[in-house]
Protein backbone atom coordinates (compact mmCIF):
# COMPACT_ATOMS: atom_id res chain seq x y z
CA UNK A 1 0.00 0.00 0.00
CA UNK A 2 1.16 3.92 -0.22
CA UNK A 3 3.29 4.91 2.54
CA UNK A 4 3.34 8.53 3.29
CA UNK A 5 6.23 11.28 4.58
CA UNK A 6 4.51 11.57 7.81
CA UNK A 7 5.24 15.22 9.08
CA UNK A 8 3.63 14.06 12.78
CA UNK A 9 6.41 11.50 13.62
CA UNK A 10 9.05 12.46 11.07
CA UNK A 11 9.18 9.31 9.30
CA UNK A 12 7.62 7.32 6.62
CA UNK A 13 4.63 5.16 7.65
CA UNK A 14 1.25 3.52 6.02
CA UNK A 15 -0.72 6.01 4.53
CA UNK A 16 -4.36 6.62 6.11
CA UNK A 17 -6.93 4.55 3.87
CA UNK A 18 -9.75 4.88 5.30
CA UNK A 19 -12.29 7.72 4.65
CA UNK A 20 -12.31 10.33 7.63
CA UNK A 21 -14.84 12.35 6.70
CA UNK A 22 -13.07 15.45 7.22
CA UNK A 23 -14.20 17.66 4.77
CA UNK A 24 -11.31 20.02 3.34
CA UNK A 25 -8.83 18.45 5.90
CA UNK A 26 -9.12 14.67 4.86
CA UNK A 27 -6.85 15.20 1.93
CA UNK A 28 -4.53 17.49 3.56
CA UNK A 29 -4.27 14.47 6.74
CA UNK A 30 -3.82 11.74 4.25
CA UNK A 31 -1.10 13.39 2.29
CA UNK A 32 0.98 14.35 5.37
CA UNK A 33 0.06 12.03 8.49
CA UNK A 34 0.43 8.11 8.77
CA UNK A 35 -1.71 6.11 10.20
CA UNK A 36 -0.06 5.11 13.16
CA UNK A 37 -0.14 9.25 14.04
CA UNK A 38 -3.68 8.97 13.03
CA UNK A 39 -4.58 6.03 15.74
CA UNK A 40 -2.76 8.41 18.03
CA UNK A 41 -4.69 11.11 17.55
CA UNK A 42 -8.25 9.31 17.30
CA UNK A 43 -7.06 8.08 21.00
CA UNK A 44 -6.12 11.95 22.31
CA UNK A 45 -9.69 13.14 20.77
CA UNK A 46 -11.34 11.14 23.00
CA UNK A 47 -9.54 13.19 25.59
CA UNK A 48 -9.66 16.42 24.47
CA UNK A 49 -13.52 16.14 24.12
CA UNK A 50 -13.83 15.12 28.00
CA UNK A 51 -11.25 17.59 29.16
CA UNK A 52 -12.74 20.35 27.06
CA UNK A 53 -16.47 19.36 27.73
CA UNK A 54 -16.49 19.45 24.09
CA UNK A 55 -20.39 19.51 22.86
CA UNK A 56 -19.82 18.30 19.06
CA UNK A 57 -22.77 19.09 18.00
CA UNK A 58 -21.87 23.18 18.71
CA UNK A 59 -19.50 24.36 15.23
CA UNK A 60 -17.31 26.42 18.45
CA UNK A 61 -17.02 22.85 19.31
CA UNK A 62 -15.70 20.93 16.36
CA UNK A 63 -13.45 23.81 15.83
CA UNK A 64 -12.01 23.70 19.03
CA UNK A 65 -11.79 19.70 18.48
CA UNK A 66 -10.23 20.68 14.61
CA UNK A 67 -7.43 23.19 15.91
CA UNK A 68 -6.30 20.47 18.53
CA UNK A 69 -6.18 18.28 16.16
CA UNK A 70 -3.78 20.03 13.66
CA UNK A 71 -1.72 20.94 16.45
CA UNK A 72 -1.12 17.82 17.64
CA UNK A 73 -0.73 16.26 13.81
CA UNK A 74 2.15 19.50 13.09
CA UNK A 75 0.00 20.65 10.18
CA UNK A 76 1.08 24.26 10.59
CA UNK A 77 -1.67 26.00 12.42
CA UNK A 78 -1.07 26.97 15.89
CA UNK A 79 -3.67 26.48 18.30
CA UNK A 80 -3.76 30.18 19.74
CA UNK A 81 -3.35 31.88 16.07
CA UNK A 82 -4.69 35.37 15.62
CA UNK A 83 -8.45 36.24 14.39
CA UNK A 84 -6.73 37.08 11.12
CA UNK A 85 -5.39 33.33 10.62
CA UNK A 86 -8.62 31.97 11.83
CA UNK A 87 -10.55 33.37 9.70
CA UNK A 88 -8.24 32.64 6.53
CA UNK A 89 -9.34 30.42 3.75
CA UNK A 90 -7.45 29.57 1.03
CA UNK A 91 -8.85 29.49 -2.35
CA UNK A 92 -9.69 25.94 -3.14
CA UNK A 93 -8.40 25.41 -6.96
ZN1 LIG B 1 3.49 9.53 11.73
Amino acid sequence: MADVACVTCGETGEAIATPLFLGKLEAEIKAKVCLSCWKKWEGMRVMVINEYHVNLGDESGRELVRKQMKAFLKLGEQADSSKVAENYRPPTN
